[in-house]
């Protein structure tokens, strides 16, 4: 069901003119745009970075396991959902995976910016995209799960999202989230990435569900490579004038190798049943009961 982004009315329509009040969300760049005020601009990311970012992605570990696991995830525990949203959908890398993965679900990203809608609408073939601010999502009851991978960190009002999640998210579906752990692993990293913060598990947990939740899953992944990122992370905790996110993401090819087998086995681990309880980033999943 949809929600009028003017006047909280809720009604059923192909269209998105309020039957109430007649508001009709603006279009930019042939996106529905329901936070216009936001589409340029936020202080959560910058909006440059996804013309840097959209083809490192694809050779990145990083972002391949993650990629297998919130597939994994969404097979194991939803495998009968036909509707999935994910906020905060950047380059459409992950919605990329999805469209492979399950050619029956009918598939939505959002983005509150509109740069990088654009680069995901060249990637992706069959995913509706729109803009949107995750504090105001004018959906109720609508989506079997909703994604958000690695953007709750980025927003000060959690709590306030989840909820809004919660809402728009339909009776027997959930969510599947993931986020950087561990507050002490905070470094210039986070900084250049404009985290507001890194989870501890609980506090997740104890977040989603005072949005309403049942966890059904969580665990830490990134486990097996902690030592590794401890020792990264000291050596950036002197603040490095020429530090850029991008030479992260550069990493040689043997190197990039390594690591992604050590997180393939990480993630049969997690298949079997084993929860990590450190690691540099947490998958959670939930249910609306
Ligand atoms: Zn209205």
């Amino acid at each position: 069901m949809k929600v009028c982004n003017s006047c909280n009315e809720k009604f059923i329509s192909s269209e998105w003119k309020c039957p109430s009040c007649n508001y009709l969300p603006k279009v930019i760049d042939n996106h529905l745009a329901f936070a216009p005020e936001l589409a340029q601009a936020s202080d959560g990311f910058e909006a440059g970075l996804f013309s840097q970012l959209a083809p490192l992605e694809a050779k990145n570990f990083w972002f391949r396991s993650r990629n297998h696991l919130i597939i994994w995830a969404l097979k194991r525990y939803f495998l009968k959902a036909t509707k999935f949203l994910e906020i905060g959908c950047g380059t459409g890398f992950v919605l990329q995976g999805i469209e492979r993965a399950f050619p029956k679900l009918t598939l939505f990203g959002s983005e509150i910016f509109t740069a990088g809608l654009s680069f995901a609408s060249q990637r992706l073939l069959r995913t509706e995209l729109f803009q949107m601010d995750a504090r105001k999502i004018p959906f109720e009851n609508e989506f079997d799960v909703i994604g958000l991978f690695d953007v709750l960190e980025h927003i000060e009002e959690d709590r306030e999202v989840l909820a809004e999640i919660y809402r728009a998210t339909a009776k027997g579906g959930g969510i599947i989230l993931t986020v950087p752990q561990h507050p002490w692993l905070w470094s210039q990293a986070d900084d250049y990435a404009h985290h507001v913060r890194r989870y501890r598990a609980q506090e997740l947990k104890i977040k989603v569900e005072g949005a309403g939740f049942k966890v059904v899953k969580i665990t830490s992944f990134v486990s097996l490579l902690l030592p590794l990122m401890l020792v990264s992370r000291l050596s950036q905790k002197r603040p490095n004038q020429n530090y850029s996110i991008m030479s992260e993401l550069k990493i040689s090819g043997w190197l990039n190798t390594t690591l992604e087998n050590v997180l393939n086995l990480e993630r049969i681990m997690i298949k079997f049943g084993i929860s990590f309880p450190a690691g540099g980033s947490l998958l959670l999943v939930a249910r609306k009961l």
